[in-house]
This record gives structure tokens, sequence and C-alpha cells, in this order.
């Protein structure tokens, strides 16, 4: 476990991946980038939230990425997003987030697909970009 709550197979965990027999193990510094991710963003929110909150895709290695059609130089590809998802509407989560003190670097809320992306970046930078898709 990473945390209470968060696994490292749940953050690297892809049926895509296993399906193609794809390699989708992070390296030192992706792992170091999940770990902060989960310990400073996603376990908190998830305490604040009192429910679970399921990742449906963490680290991404760079096959794995372009297969699954994600942004070149996606931030999955450096441990340092998640998309997660809820049983109630994702939108609940993203106000709680709002709600909270949480830094973030960038939220994408799917609406129609209920799940969130989440990330953290490794500096010290808070770009707080939010977008609705
Ligand atoms: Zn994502």
């Amino acid at each position: 476990m990473i945390t209470e709550n968060f696994s490292w197979e749940e953050m690297q965990e892809s049926r895509i991946a296993r399906e193609r027999g794809i390699s989708n193990t992070p390296g030192t510094a992706e792992r170091a980038a999940m770990e902060r991710l989960v310990r400073e963003l996603l376990q908190p929110l998830r305490d604040i939230y009192g429910q679970p909150i399921r990742i449906t895709s963490g680290y991404r290695s760079a096959e794995l990425n372009r297969l699954v059609g994600g942004v070149p130089d996606s931030q999955h590809t450096k441990g340092e997003a998640a998309d997660c998802t809820i049983a109630g509407d994702i939108k609940d989560l993203y106000y709680i987030l709002m709600e909270s003190e949480l830094l973030f670097d960038q939220v994408i809320v799917y609406r129609k697909r209920n799940f969130m992306h989440l990330s953290l970046r490794t500096e010290k930078e808070n770009r707080y970009r939010v977008m609705f898709q």
C-alpha cells in the first residue's frame, strides 16, 4: 500500500496493458511522483470525502499512453496524474476538492464518463487549471 486506501497495484494497473502484454512498470522517479500524488492529494481528498475513490488509470508507460490515446507527454507517464471515479456523481468529488485547501496542478472533470483527472506537479508550482469535458 502507498497509503491506507491506495495501493501501488491500482496506481499502475491497466487492463489494456495486461491484454496487450505491454510493460507498465514505473521507474524510480515515476514511483516517487506517484507516491507524492497519493500522499498529498488522493488520500487527503479520500479522507475528506469519506467514501471510496477508485483509480481507473494512474501510471502509464509511454507505449500504453500512446495506445490509449493520451496526450503526448501526459502527466500519467511521469506518475504525476491519476484518473479517478466514485460511485456517485463525480461533480461531488470536484466540489469537495474545490472546497478543500489541497493543492493540485490540473483537474479535468469528465462529466459524461463520470471521472476526474487529477495531477500534482513535482515542482512547487500550482497551475490550478480546471477543465470540464
Ligand atoms: Zn488522466
